[in-house]
């Protein structure tokens, strides 16, 4: 699917608070794994990944069922654009945590290739690993090695 974006390379010319809405949301890569559950390691505060996802999320597009109200459903669904302090909570290849790091977002990031389903042909997306996170009470089981 062809991406229909916002100008050019907006991103690296403008810091993240002066992004318009559009252009905050074309900045999402589309990957889901902000939707994974997270485990906080009480002692460094490193964070780990698990495989399973918000019960929100459209596992298969990697899309939040409903997006506009999710802070209602989930509310630890954290809005990024006001918690950037949060960021160490994303992964290291989201495309908000690399742009405030001052960081080149990878060539398949959908405003790079030009193309939405690149993030899922590179392997980044969790469509093919991620599982619902409903009924699982054992979180540690599920950890996985997100790079
Ligand atoms: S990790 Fe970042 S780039 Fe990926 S879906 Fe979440 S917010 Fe978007
Ligand atoms: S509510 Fe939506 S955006 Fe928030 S974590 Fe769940 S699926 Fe992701």
């Amino acid at each position: 699917m062809k991406a229909d974006l916002p100008g050019e390379r907006f991103w690296e010319k403008k810091p993240l608070a002066s992004l318009s809405k559009e252009e905050w949301e074309s900045l999402c890569d589309g990957c889901g794994r902000c939707c994974l559950n997270k485990l906080e390691d009480e002692d460094d505060g490193g964070v780990v990944f698990t495989r399973l996802a918000c019960h929100l999320l459209d596992i298969e597009h990697c899309r939040c069922s409903d997006y506009e109200g999710r802070q209602v459903k989930v509310p630890t669904c954290l809005d990024l654009r006001v918690n950037r302090v949060e960021f160490h909570w994303l992964p290291v290849t989201c495309a908000y945590r690399l742009v405030a790091d001052g960081q080149p977002l990878f060539d398949w990031h959908p405003l790079i290739s030009g193309n939405r389903e690149s993030v899922h042909e590179a392997g980044v997306s969790v469509r093919g690993f991620a599982i619902p996170e409903t009924g699982i009470e054992e979180l540690e089981a599920h950890i996985i090695d997100l790079l």
